[in-house]
């Protein structure tokens, strides 16, 4: 027992889990995205140029990632603050917003937010993609590893004294580096030592939400609070699907929003539209699973702000919900996967 057990703990210190209410599960609110910028098509280089104009909207949407500027979603905190606000409105509660090292993670920001909006807000500790470890990180040992993650949670993140409530967005490629892989081990040691939450985000390859399972259980982890993240993009097969659902994680589908055809990170992707996912959705609730789902948009480019003509953070709240409806999902269990499976998952063991 610690003065952590039964609370979840927010920017702006523990809360009653109750409290919460409906919670986007993967989000991001300020982050920089400007290392993954890949050059534009042959030909499109004006549009990459002067990106946010209205003849360049679908080119955006479409090529997210070949506009420098469209990445650098920390420049936009008072656009975040007026969506926070309409997400209030709309009925949500709370935003996990697991930007971790890597991402240039800016907890003072979420916290001034969090005050501003009423939003509950809950930042994520821990190292994002292998690419982005420092020399320093790929060198420390798996116990030095441990120590920080420890600490952004109990004692606060990034030199201040604003406290982390979750492990992740902890993210490996594939195959997994070596430096991810002691990240992954010192993310379960910490998850054994706090009894805390933990979010996954897993390469593009379907076989990788189950090695990282693998790699945590071993390792201690507790993959009953643990979340794989973006199963849009990474398993497709049914069949393997309910397989990977056994190993008794939260299934996330956090892609809401994002429809586009040629997939830059992983070409052979077939990105699914929003009424694909709410499919799968109702699936996974036919097959059992109602308790492990969770959704989210994982906002972490301008363009997907309203601002910007994009679907905004209340896009499930507004559209998702009324469609999951409509598709044999019912109140109860969208109340499940929107408020109590949140709830649950970010209590403190
Ligand atoms: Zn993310």
């Amino acid at each position: 027992m610690s003065e952590l057990t039964g609370k979840v703990q927010t920017v702006l210190g523990l809360v009653d889990p109750d409290q919460l209410g409906r919670t986007m599960t993967h989000e991001h609110l300020t982050m920089s995205f400007e290392f993954t910028c890949f050059p534009p098509p042959q030909g499109d280089e004006a549009a990459a140029e002067n990106p946010f104009q209205m003849q360049h909207m679908h080119w955006l949407r479409q090529n997210p990632y070949s506009c420098m500027e469209n990445l650098k979603l920390k420049d936009e905190t008072s656009a975040v603050r007026e969506e926070l606000l309409v997400y209030r409105k709309a009925g949500g509660g709370t935003i996990v917003e697991n930007t971790t090292t890597g991402l240039d993670r800016d907890v003072k920001t979420l916290k001034q937010l969090a005050k501003d909006t009423g939003v509950h807000v809950i930042a994520g500790a821990g190292f994002y993609e292998g690419s982005t470890h420092t020399e320093a990180t790929k060198r420390m040992s798996v116990e030095q590893l441990t120590d920080i993650i420890v600490s952004e949670i109990l004692h606060g993140a990034d030199g201040t004294d604003i406290r982390c409530g979750v492990i992740g967005e902890i993210a490996s490629g594939w195959p997994i580096t070596e430096s991810e892989n002691k990240v992954l081990k010192a993310t379960a040691h910490a998850q054994a030592q706090l009894g805390c939450p933990v979010i996954i985000h897993p390469g593009r390859n379907r076989a990788a939400p189950a090695e990282i399972v693998r790699i945590l259980q071993e390792a201690g982890g507790d993959i009953s609070k643990t979340v794989m993240s973006h199963l849009d993009r990474t398993i497709f097969d049914e069949g393997e699907l309910l397989e990977f659902a056994k190993l008794g994680s939260y299934l996330e589908y956090d892609l809401f929003g994002t429809e586009m055809l040629n997939y830059t990170f992983n070409t052979e992707v077939d990105m699914p539209s929003d009424s694909q996912r709410v499919k799968i959705l109702a699936f996974l609730v036919k097959e059992g699973y109602e308790d492990n789902i969770v959704i989210a948009h994982d906002i972490h480019t301008k363009h997907r702000l309203t601002k910007y003509g994009g679907h905004g953070y209340s896009h499930i709240l507004k559209n998702i919900v009324p469609k999951m409806l409509t598709r044999g999902i019912s109140q109860h269990q969208v109340d499940k996967i929107l408020i109590d499976n949140p709830k649950r998952w970010l209590t403190f063991k």
